[in-house]
């Protein structure tokens, strides 16, 4: 069925009114938080929550968040991917006391022995040998790039345009309508052009990763296994394959960026498809929402690594933060990975994510609106076009700013809560089935309210 822009529109405003006057506690919050945060808030990406600004959380649990004004939300946000776990999940909650409370220190620049657990555990998932920790999934990305630079000697990354790995200035990089790598738009004071750093194709262009590895100058090909920051474009029928082959041909290292495409197993991608990447980093999720990134070498890379003469690894050499690898981070990855984030849980939440598509796929259907949606394990992502897009560029186009508010804030209003970035919802183990049917109700009725 068209969309009708005009319904589209009074939707939004009708939903932002009801926003406005349903939230008078968060307003008046956010109203005095402009006198001391940058934009009222803690962190400017915040203000990319539609309604004028950001609910004010009260308490969180499981898969709900309650706001300052007494509403309940059901959350497939889960702090985009931040949350996968679930809020505070009970084992963390008490691997946090215990470490924190009853045997003291967070800091004390001092290994314990939930370092080596948690390696191992990352080891068995993903196959690489060994494990560094980093405080983000963002750090853990920078340093795989410094080491892998260090190793090969050589200048280039390569990334796939619209790609997103965190903070990481390299990755700043897109092709233009003509094709031609740019900084991307909007980037924020890059220390230099990106475009002298990193070489960019799109994402399933195998012929292109080819060519912009034939002359050896590229040191490693960062990719999430499919991107998940543009929408969810998946991996078309050989295409890692073909990196994978590219990369060995010309003795480039390949990273795996598995922070958010974890939802495809407990071993990510990397496991869920037997991928062979040089490198894996990860973040967000494995401690239960407390701060944590961590990157994983093969046996090949370490023995690399171990080898570098000039490399400074043990103070200024540009790897390493003082709170990386802390002791409190670390009990509760090993709470999360060991109790929490399980292969048992990971089939629930695919599961639970099964009937979520399902059930938007069936409202699609009684609605007559071609859009699709994606899932990747406990993830999923509606596309506002019948088919899936197969590159970065084709999903960038898609974006529709005012239907995702529209989307949202309906969403919102009635106690659900998908990311604020583009459509994406996530299963967590505390997620019901009841979660997932809500989400069915109100996305139907929100077709239905939408349609001409
Ligand atoms: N890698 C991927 C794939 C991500 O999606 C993100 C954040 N969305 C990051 C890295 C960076 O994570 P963080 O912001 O926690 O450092």
């Amino acid at each position: 069925m068209p969309l009708d822009r005009t319904r589209l529109t009074a939707v939004l405003q009708a939903e932002t009114e009801r926003f406005r006057a349903e939230h008078p506690e968060s307003h008046t919050r956010f109203a005095a938080a402009c006198d001391s945060l940058l934009g009222g808030v803690p962190m400017t990406w915040m203000l990319k929550w539609t309604g004028g600004h950001p609910v004010y959380a009260a308490r969180a649990r499981d898969a709900w968040v309650e706001d300052v004004d007494g509403h309940h939300y059901v959350d497939f946000a889960l702090g985009d991917t931040g949350a996968m776990a679930g809020h505070s999940p009970q084992p963390v909650v008490d691997a946090v006391a215990r470490r924190f409370g009853e045997l003291g220190g967070a800091t004390v620049m001092l290994p314990t022995e939930d370092a080596a657990w948690v390696g191992t555990e990352l080891s068995r998932r993903f196959g690489m040998q060994l494990w560094s920790f980093s405080l983000s999934a963002t750090d853990a990305n920078r340093w795989a790039l410094r080491l892998c630079r260090a190793i090969t000697g050589r200048p280039y990354v390569l990334v796939f345009s619209h790609c997103y790995h965190g903070t990481v200035d390299e990755t700043f990089i897109t092709l233009d309508a003509g094709g031609r790598p740019r900084s991307r738009a909007g980037n924020v004071g890059p220390a230099v052009d990106p475009t002298v750093t990193t070489r960019v194709v799109e994402f399933n262009d195998l012929a292109g990763v080819q060519e912009a590895l034939a002359d050896e100058q590229v040191a490693c090909v960062l990719t999430e296994p499919a991107l998940t920051n543009i929408g969810i474009v998946l991996p078309e029928e050989g295409f890692l394959d073909g990196v994978r082959e590219a990369c060995d041909r010309t003795e480039t290292l390949l990273i795996c960026d598995e922070t958010h495409t974890l939802s495809a197993g407990p071993g990510g991608c990397t496991g869920a498809w037997s991928l062979q990447p040089d490198l894996v980093t990860l973040g967000k999720s494995i401690a239960g929402g407390l701060p944590i990134g961590a990157y994983g070498v093969s046996a090949e890379v370490a023995a690399r690594i171990e080898a570098l003469e000039d490399a400074d690894l043990v103070d200024v050499g540009g790897v390493g933060g003082t709170l990386a690898g802390n002791v409190l981070s670390l009990a509760a990855a090993r709470a999360t990975l060991g109790e929490v984030l399980t292969a048992d849980a990971f089939e629930r939440m695919s599961a639970l994510c099964d009937r979520f598509v399902g059930g938007v796929r069936g409202a699609l259907a009684d609605h007559d609106t071609a859009w699709s949606i994606v899932q990747l394990g406990a993830r999923a992502e509606l596309a506002f076009a019948p088919e899936p897009p197969r590159n970065g560029t084709a999903s960038a186009a898609l974006h529709d700013g005012e239907l995702e508010d529209a989307l949202h804030l309906y969403l919102l209003n009635r106690g659900v809560l998908i990311t604020p970035f583009h459509n994406m919802a996530l299963m967590s183990p505390a997620t019901t089935e009841a979660d997932v049917d809500r989400h069915t109700e109100l996305f139907g009725e929100f077709l239905a309210a939408i349609a001409q």
